[in-house]
Order: C-alpha cells, then structure tokens, then sequence
C-alpha cells in the first residue's frame, strides 16, 4: 500500500504513531505525481519544478502535536497563496505572487497542514463545468482519459481520484466542487455561504462563492471543514457562529432521519443510469433507517436562467480590475491609430488575457446590469433567487435533508460541449440552487455505470447544518464500497483503497 493512496485520518494516525514521517508521505506523493501526472494534467506550472514542496514549517512550535501534522494539501489555482503564483487559469493573472495567504490558507499553515505550492487546475476564473477553459488546457479524467473531469475544480478531484494528493481545497459557485467530484468518484462539499472565508479567494461571483474541501471520503471532509470554517474579520459575509467539531458528526446511524426527494430533479433529460443508481442509492438510505418522503421544490426550472444573470453580473463587476495595471500581464500592443492610450492599453490588455467563456460572461454580465436593462434582468432573477431559497426553507419544515442526483449526466467526452455553452450551462442544474440558497450540499460516489463511470450523489441541508450532511454521507458510506474503488490509468494498475 503507498502512502499517497491513504487518506488524511489514515496517514494522521500513521504519523501520530510514528510508523510514517510527513517526509514519507510527500515522497510518495512526488512518485505518483511523476507517474500519472503526464497523462492527467491535474496541476499547472509544474514544468521546470523539482519539487512540490509548499509552505511547510516543521520548525514550528507545537508542529508535532498540531492537528494536521504536515498533512499535504492540494489548492486551486484561485485561493492565493503568499509568494508562490495564483493565476486562475489565466493568461491575464500570468505572474501574479499574491502578498497574502488566503484565510484558508493561512488557517491549514496553522493546523500543521502542508500547503503544496503547485496548484490545481481549474476553468479559467471557475468559469465553466469541465475544466476545458483553463489556458493551461484541459485535465483529462483518470476514469476515462478522453472525458472531462468536471469543473472548475476538476484539478482538484482529479488529484484526489489518481491519489495525486491527499486532501484539496476547492471552491464552488453553482456546482464546482460537486460536479468534478461526482465526474471523478470522489467526496466533494460546498459549505454553507459565510461558514468559510472566502478572503485570499480571487472572487467569481461574491454571493455564491464559497471554498470547500474535496476529499477520497466524507471523514477527511468533515476534518477540513473543522479547519477551515469560522468567522473571520477579513470577510464581512463570513458568520460569527461556532465552529462545532465536525467529526462528531460521522454517526453511522441515519435511522428516523427525513429525506426529501424532489421530483423536479428526476426530469426528462437525465441520463437512465444516473437516475437509476441515484434511486437505488435512495432505497439504500431508506434500508438504513431512513425515511423517504417525495417533496417539490417548484421553483427548480428557474435556477440555471437566475444563476446566469446574477454569477455573470457579480463577475463582470469583479473582473473590472483586471485591467493591467495592477495585477498580471500588461499589452504590450501599441496602436498609434488610437488616441487615448490608457483606453487602449485596458482593452488589449483584456483582450489579449481573457479567454472566450471569461470575454463572453463578461459581456452577459455587463448586459444584464445595463441601464435600463438592470431590473428587466438582474433585479427579477434576484426575486426569483428568494423564491428558490423558500422552497428550500419550506421543504426543510418536513425533511431534516434533501438527496438529489449531483449532475445529469456522468462525466462527458472531452470537446462534445465546449462549442455548446448552453448545454455546459446545464450540465450545473442539480448544482446551482443550493448556491442561489446559499445552503450546504455534499457530493459523495454512489456506483459506476457500465461504462465504469462514477455517479455522485448530492445531499442538501438547511443552512449551518453541515452536521446532518456528514451524518448522511458517512452512514451511506460506511455500508457501502463505492469510494473504495480506484481509477485504473492508462494501464497503470488501480491501487485498492482499504
Ligand atoms: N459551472 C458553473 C459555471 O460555469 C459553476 C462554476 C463554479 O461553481 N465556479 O458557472
């Protein structure tokens, strides 16, 4: 058994007990990622380095007895890390060394954890479902070489799913962190709005983004969680609340628990298998104890139309700063034709940084925040937002959660949707409406199609009751192997989690 397979509780022990050091632990990690990373394409800007070391200190007092020990952690290329690149996946934020840690960040350094300097790839500014619109190019899925791994956070997951990292951190939108978790047969969690900060994380847009951890199981998800969640001065929406011990929650015991299951998300559309092995993974919770209701969550059809107006509009006010004046590359292109040179030097700069799918939000953003177009577009879909968070509100009067396929389909050829934007957009529209809610949702493997793709399975709870996801998630996990079961990669033999 390698290390790099094992998972942080496992390896924690390990090094507790001394059997293993962290050193041992990065070693193996370093030979994994020499071995499938050529294929996989899980981080960025690793040509030319040596190393994967990040900010560790084993100097530090209390190292030996912190949480994490040296755990290392895997981060996407937007959470900012001082000194060390975080460009998003963009030409535009090309060099870009943050002065600051991201709160996260510096919350992991804190616990001991091991912050690996290569990042993880991702859509370019999180925009997007299959990590296909990085300017580093796409990451390619260790369950099938040719399809995507998801996205934006499909570095990420699939770090985790070719055992390329240990833990990660991604962040999620509409879906970023669910969805490439469900494509790669891994645990993905998106916390509740304002249980993490999100300072150090370069916005997309500010009322849905959150940081959240990816993980080989729901234990090391609750273990991050922990770590990460809490107040912080830094971020004004981030929630004064106690942090609970997440951990405490891992109760294999779902017995009286109330599950909703919305008929809105067994729509025509959803590929067969997927509904089944979602329906299946429902029977199974309700041969555990728990009690299975049909709920409706009328409003459902409205969240990808809502989500589009207000994520582009968010957007396209955060990205005015990139502008090339203080951040990444500045044009160089001079054109004497123009007179106002600071005008011109704006738009080359932009245009020549952006990306299509960045260029295009940036437009529908603008556009719907437009004069006299502002509450035609963005002031309705903000009303519709509030409709979407009362249906959740009046579900959750009868059901303690809600369990939901995670995407409509299982991980898709790389290239089949990226001349499609809107058929990428609907790819997030199981996803979305628990960030328009602004409520947590887990995405945890629960079985493969034919084809030997893994299907996620999404649960969705009432706000700060991260608890009851946890609670949910590992007492299926426990009865059930899904999240044992390894990527065979390109003749590379699948390694056997235990
Ligand atoms: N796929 C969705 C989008 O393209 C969500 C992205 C995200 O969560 N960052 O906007």
């Amino acid at each position: 058994m390698n290390l790099n397979e094992l998972t942080a509780h496992q390896l924690l022990e390990m090094i507790r007990d001394r059997q293993v050091s962290q050193l041992d632990v990065l070693d193996s990690l370093r030979r994994r990622i020499e071995q499938v990373e050529p294929q996989i394409r899980a981080y960025v800007r690793l040509e030319g380095r040596g190393d994967i070391l990040g900010c560790i200190d084993t100097s530090v007092d209390g190292f030996e007895s912190s949480e994490l020990r040296g755990i290392p952690v895997s981060i996407k290329d937007n959470i900012c890390t001082r000194g060390y690149n975080t460009e998003c996946c963009s030409r535009i934020l090309q060099g870009f060394r943050p002065p600051y840690h991201a709160t996260v960040v510096k919350k992991l350094i804190d616990a001991g954890a091991y912050v690996m300097q290569i990042k993880n790839n991702m859509d370019e500014f999180a925009f997007g479902s299959s990590t296909e619109n990085s300017c580093f190019g796409p990451t390619r899925n260790p369950w099938d070489l040719e399809r995507v791994v998801g996205g934006s956070s499909g570095g990420c997951a699939a770090a985790i799913a070719a055992d390329e990292a240990v833990v990660a951190l991604g962040s999620d939108t509409g879906g970023s962190i669910r969805q490439p978790a469900s494509f790669c047969g891994v645990v993905g969690l998106k916390p509740t709005y304002g249980r993490v900060s999100r300072f150090g994380l370069i916005a997309f847009a500010s009322s849905l983004d959150q940081i959240g951890p990816i993980t080989k199981d729901v234990q090391d998800a609750a273990l991050l969680l922990k770590i990460i969640a809490g107040y912080d001065p830094l971020d004004s929406t981030s929630v004064d609340m106690p942090v609970p011990d997440y951990t405490q929650a891992l109760i294999n015991d779902i017995k009286h628990i109330k599950i909703g299951v919305p008929q809105e998300y067994f729509i025509e559309g959803i590929d067969e298998q997927v509904r089944e092995i979602t329906l299946q993974a429902i029977e199974k919770l309700r041969q555990l104890g728990a009690q299975v209701y049909d709920i409706s969550l009328p409003h459902t059809e409205y969240a990808v139309p809502v989500y589009y107006i207000i994520a582009t509009a968010e957007a396209s006010s955060n990205l005015a700063r990139f502008d090339g004046v203080q951040y990444g590359i500045r044009s160089t292109d001079q054109n004497p034709g123009i007179d106002n040179k600071i005008i011109q030097m704006y738009k080359t700069t932009r245009g020549e940084g952006f990306g299509d799918e960045v260029k295009r939000r940036v437009i529908l953003g603008t556009f719907a925040l437009s004069y006299g177009y502002y509450e035609a577009y963005y002031l309705r879909a903000q009303k519709v937002r509030t409709m979407i968070r009362e249906d959740f509100e009046r579900a959750f009067n009868t059901v303690d959660c809600i369990v939901t396929p995670t995407s409509p389909s299982v991980a898709f050829k790389i290239g089949e949707k990226i001349q499609n934007p809107l058929q990428m957009y609907l790819s997030d529209i199981f996803t979305i409406s628990a960030n328009l809610a602004g409520i947590p949702a887990i995405s945890l493997p629960c079985g493969f199609t034919d084809k030997g793709l893994p299907v996620g399975l999404q649960i969705l709870a009432r706000g700060f009751n991260e608890e009851m996801l946890f609670r949910v998630a590992y007492t299926y996990e426990q009865n059930t192997e899904w999240h044992l079961r390894k990527p065979e990669i390109n003749g590379i033999p699948a390694c056997n989690r235990s």
